[in-house]
């Protein structure tokens, strides 16, 4: 069984995009995000192309994989561009679960660039931004 979740994630993805537009229109920095292509395999959920994120987002495939196991109650595992996760996870939670993290960890809550990394000082992270120079405070502890 294949299930797809296009629809839906592009639909999240629009509406971060109109967001991020309202905020930053002289910057217009566009997140281009593929679509998670998640299948069901027995009592598998993989995630096809989760290695294409880390890429994408410029962040460390283990710590947005720790984010994924943690909401999803899981504990996947990187299996070559894969991530296989034991259960049926729902397959629209993936878009949403990395929308979530795009805005917690990687959008800039000042200028709305994505253009960001992380540091992590005395276990608190931080989130520098490329664009403005800001520095945020990240709430959680996936940075
Ligand atoms: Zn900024």
């Amino acid at each position: 069984m294949i299930v797809q979740t296009k629809s839906d994630y592009e639909m999240l993805l629009s509406r971060l995009r109109d967001k991020l537009g309202n905020t930053t229109k002289k910057q217009a920095s566009r997140l281009e995000l593929p679509t998670p292509q998640i299948i069901w395999v027995g009592q598998r959920t993989i995630f096809r192309n989760f290695m294409d994120f880390p890429k994408a987002l410029n962040r460390d495939p283990e710590k947005l994989l720790l984010y994924l196991n943690k909401e999803l109650a899981s504990a996947g595992y990187i299996a070559g561009e894969r991530v296989i996760f034991l259960g049926r996870k729902e397959p629209s939670s993936f878009g949403a679960l990395i929308d979530r993290y795009v805005k917690d960890y990687l959008i800039c809550p000042v200028c709305g660039s994505p253009d960001t990394r992380t540091e992590k000082n005395k276990k608190l992270g931080f989130l520098l931004c490329e664009a403005c120079g800001a520095k945020s405070s990240i709430k959680g502890n996936y940075a």
